[in-house]
């Protein structure tokens, strides 16, 4: 909530002509965002506040603080600023009633941290919440929906929704599980999460939503606060254990019936409350050892001024004692082993990067640590292997994939074969033309796999239809089942899209047919159509297939609505290693020449026949030319020539990668493998 708050305060800076500084004595004016919950944040003002003397900076303390601390804090700030009053200070285009409203300038872009609701009417007898923040106030869900949106379009992955007790949330007809839903229905790949929900509020109704929202993330944060039912009393917290942990086990149930994962239960603790007896305190160690938490955010209690505890109870056990129970606490913790997770694959939502390790959070949000040649990771989703099991978190590397690419009859199939042979791999094959059933002459379709598995051949019929959106969920299904088995992935083949799908991770837009405006395209001729398309991609332009109508009406189609792919790039979930195999321009004509010569022999005209002349894949080299010329020499000579000029965008399109390491021969391709530790 402190973050968001920030993030706040910095549009509201930013709007009155503020910069930020770079360096404490620069700055002209210094905000500090408390947060009074704790004693120990507090503690950490009264430590900041010596190192504002002799400064030229104005101070200004504001956030979450209790009466008491202001007064003691009030002397050493130059102003102290209720957060409620800081949309006073805004003066953005839409002038907003609530302060949580102001649109937030993100601390980092990939994290949204959005608040539903502030404050909190529970009075949980030691927390100083109500106090600081008041009642309960939900935002309206039609403001929060906008935000999320907007979040996601300028590059968010995570979004958090956050409030003192998220699940008492409620705006007109629209409560919690419904926001979740409206949340997930946002377009675009992020992860969603919460935090708090209170165990009294934690309906049927947002179990079901959390297990159907395909973008949240099994991670609950499910505060029990003591596994004493005398001392969840005296706090105010309206359940006894047993209620908890039918819940708890619950929520496990249902992710593990539902959604087939483990779903990650974290929980608060406060250790030594007022008159916690060791009786007491040992149902919480029994709670701990019965529930298993994969985390805990243990906290030693302290008087809050103002809080219900502070008036009426004692802080009877001491500090050295609370120190004791924590650290029992977190020892039962430390037993439960993360080993089940070693050779796993997870999917990894990178944060930040210290000395040579990046760290993220998995998708069930476990603390992942892993290296990486690559820069730039953070803020990223990536794939990471793991390789060892720590106390808290888990160790691995990113998961990595080899891409074997070339022009036609460049010898890619035989090379992949060995390759995988050599390094214990399977093969993904990245041709648009092999996913088709019963094509298998005019394609070059590989007859014999010698024993290595081969994904994405022979997978639909040619009446059907496929697409590089298509392509790249199934090649991710393919290469993490490579991966789950302890495989290496090659992806091999020779289609540039397919494969820049997956070493550029590109999002595809989903953009329907427009029926109206293919119709007006299919009058033109091809000729009309790349003129067209040149004018609005010209890139594009040069690579595409001119003779495949239909693909030119696509991408035109495509074109008009959104840039072809640009902007839509990420990094790629894997580390990847490119080879590309070279082969001298007259030396691929020999090859492509004596292939024709071979399909023709083995009966391409008789699979042409065969297929449905429905299927618009007929349209491609090898197929199409019985349909436009005449006489089998003609016919012959065509292929050659087409096939001819497509290795040569294949080229064009190819050379354009300036990652690729070209190679000529098998060794080769072996030490680059080795070299760079892909073995
Ligand atoms: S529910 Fe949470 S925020 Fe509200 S009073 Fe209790 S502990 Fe504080």
């Amino acid at each position: 909530m402190n973050i968001a708050d920030s993030e706040r305060i910095a549009t509201v800076l930013k709007d009155l002509n503020y910069k930020k500084a770079s360096k404490i004595r620069d700055a002209d004016l210094i905000i500090v965002v408390a947060c009074s919950v704790r004693q120990s944040a507090v503690d950490r003002i009264f430590g900041l506040i010596p190192k504002f003397k002799n400064l030229k900076a104005k101070t200004i303390l504001t956030g979450c603080v209790l009466n008491p601390d202001k007064e003691k804090l009030k002397d050493k700030f130059d102003y102290i600023l209720d957060i409620k009053d800081l949309n006073n200070w805004y003066k953005g285009s839409q002038y907003p009633c609530d302060y949580l409203n102001i649109p937030p300038i993100r601390e980092r872009k990939f994290i949204a941290n959005i608040p539903i609701s502030s404050g909190c009417e529970n009075f949980c007898t030691y927390c100083a919440v109500p106090f600081t923040r008041g009642k309960l106030k939900c935002r309206d869900h039609n403001e929060i929906i906008r935000e999320a949106k907007d979040a996601v379009l300028n590059g968010a992955k995570e979004i958090w929704l956050l409030g003192q007790n998220v699940n008492d949330y409620k705006s007109e007809n629209t409560d919690f599980p419904k926001l979740l839903k409206m949340v997930n229905d946002i377009p675009g790949k992020f992860w969603i999460r919460f935090t708090s929900p209170h165990p009294k509020d934690f309906s049927k109704r947002l179990i079901n939503a959390m297990v159907s929202s395909h973008k949240y993330g099994p991670y609950v944060n499910l505060p029990l606060q003591s596994g004493s039912n005398s001392v969840l009393k005296r706090m105010n917290r309206p359940y006894t254990y047993e209620k908890y942990k039918k819940l708890f086990l619950e929520i496990k149930k249902q992710f593990k019936e539902k959604r087939k994962e483990d779903v990650f239960m974290s929980t608060d603790i406060i250790v030594g409350f007022s008159g916690e007896t060791k009786e007491e305190f040992k149902e919480t160690e029994k709670a701990f050892k019965e529930l298993k938490f994969d985390m805990a955010y243990i906290n030693q209690f302290s008087m809050r001024g103002e809080t219900y505890a502070l008036l009426k109870m004692e802080d009877t056990v001491s500090k050295k004692e609370k120190k004791e129970r924590e650290k029992k606490l977190t020892n039962i913790l430390k037993k439960k082993s993360n080993k089940k997770y070693i050779g796993k694959i997870l999917d990894v939502l990178v944060l930040e990067k210290k000395e040579d390790y990046y760290i993220g959070k998995s998708w069930d949000y476990r603390t992942v640590k892993f290296k990486s040649t690559r820069k730039n990771l953070i803020g990223e989703f990536v794939k990471v292997k793991i390789t060892d099991a720590l106390s808290f978190g888990l160790k691995g590397e990113v998961a990595k994939l080899i891409v074997l690419l070339g022009p036609t009859a460049s010898g890619k199939t035989d090379m992949g074969i060995k390759l995988a042979k050599e390094f214990n791999g399977e093969i993904v094959s990245a041709d648009s033309r092999l996913v088709y059933k019963k094509m298998d002459i005019g394609t070059a379709k590989p007859k014999v796999l010698k024993g290595i598995k081969h994904h994405l051949i022979d997978i639909v019929n040619v009446e059907d239809k496929y697409n590089v959106a298509l392509f790249k969920k199934d090649a991710e299904k393919a290469i993490l089942s490579i991966l789950k088995k302890g495989k290496t992935p090659f992806l091999v083949g020779g289609t540039g899209l397919y494969i820049s799908s997956i070493t550029e991770n590109i999002d595809f837009p989903k953009i329907k047919p427009d029926l109206k405006l293919r119709k007006e395209l299919e009058e033109k001729t091809k000729e009309e159509l790349l003129e067209i398309y040149k004018k609005i991609d010209s890139a594009g332009a040069e690579i595409i297939d001119t003779k495949n109508k239909r693909r030119l009406v696509r991408a035109i189609e495509v074109a008009f609505k959104r840039p072809f792919f640009r902007e839509t790039k990420n990094a790629p979930e894997y580390d990847i290693l490119k080879l590309g195999i070279k082969v001298e321009k007259q030396e691929l004509e020999k090859r492509i020449n004596k292939r024709v010569d071979q399909m023709i022999k083995m009966g391409l005209e008789k699979e042409v026949n065969k297929l449905s002349s429905r299927s618009k894949i007929l349209e491609t080299i090898g197929y199409r030319e019985w349909k436009e010329y005449k006489g089998n020499e003609e016919i012959k000579e065509r292929i050659k020539i087409n096939t001819f000029k497509f290795a040569k965008r294949q080229i064009t399109w190819f050379k354009k990668d300036k990652s690729i390491n070209w190679i000529k021969s098998y060794s080769e391709a072996k030490k680059f493998i080795k070299k760079n530790k892909f073995d």
